[in-house]
């Protein structure tokens, strides 16, 4: 991308965490955080055209395939240099036992600093065993050490788009918005009923996390033993 916009002379802005389109200039408004994610940046390319920009992954929705579009095909003879890699592979380091990969979790179970202490994760886990699902969190948990930084969600942790995120005792702030706004099914639980997580998630639930998760463990229990 970088070389296209060179050759375009055009602009480019990388990995944005939003893009929308401003209604008097029609300009594209580019999101991404800057200065070490200290700050979003809105960045717009007043001069040149093409406007380019990528999208931070899983930041954004697939589109659903549209059979009805047509492409034309073209064939274009290439040797077998054209298609070599000059990347090369030096080492390869799978990630340890224990460590996780939030980012391919289909169901994330998420703690905030509404869970009070590291102990109190023990129950998010047991919950997350029971949907099969991965932990998450927000920042305010990594930061008190509460559980370590790949479960962080957001902008300076990870990006995810599972089908389900629970959210409990996290309070919807931007920064970690950005990081699981495209989850299929967002749901929160928060005992403060002005919390922002309310005002994005798909269902939320005002209450006590403490009284919630116990109730959610034993129900599910019951439904499997039924
Ligand atoms: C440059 C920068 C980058 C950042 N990057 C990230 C990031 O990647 N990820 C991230 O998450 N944050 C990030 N942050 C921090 C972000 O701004 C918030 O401070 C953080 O997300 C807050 O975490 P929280 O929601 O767990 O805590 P809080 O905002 O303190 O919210 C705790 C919530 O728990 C609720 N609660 C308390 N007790 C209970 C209970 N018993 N039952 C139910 N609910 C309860 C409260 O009502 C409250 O809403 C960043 C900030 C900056 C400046």
């Amino acid at each position: 991308m970088p070389r296209i916009a060179k050759n375009l002379n055009t602009g480019l802005t990388a990995d944005c965490t939003e893009l929308a389109i401003d209604p008097e200039t029609g300009g594209l408004l580019q999101t991404r955080p800057a200065f070490g994610g200290n700050i979003l940046a809105t960045i717009v390319c007043a001069d040149t055209r093409p406007q380019m920009a990528t999208v931070r992954p899983r930041v954004m929705k697939a589109l659903e395939p549209d059979e009805n579009r047509k492409g034309e095909i073209e064939i274009i003879d290439l040797t077998p240099e054209d298609l070599s890699s000059r990347t090369e592979v030096l080492e390869f380091n799978p990630l340890d036992e224990g460590e996780v990969d939030i980012t391919e979790a289909e169901i994330i179970v998420s703690g905030g600093r509404g869970l009070k202490s590291p102990e109190n994760f023990a129950l998010l886990e047991e919950l997350a065993d029971l949907l099969d699902g991965s932990i998450g969190a927000s920042r305010a948990a990594i930061d008190a050490g509460w559980i370590s930084y790949p479960h962080q969600v957001g902008q300076t942790g990870k990006t995810v788009q599972p089908k389900t995120y629970i959210a409990f005792g996290i309070s919807g702030a931007v920064q970690h918005r950005v990081g699981m706004q495209s989850s299929d099914r967002i749901f929160a639980v928060n005992k403060d009923a002005t919390a922002p997580i309310f005002e994005f998630c798909n269902e939320g639930y005002v209450g006590d996390l403490f009284e919630i998760i116990p109730l959610l463990i034993k129900e599910i229990k019951r439904r499997r033993k039924s």
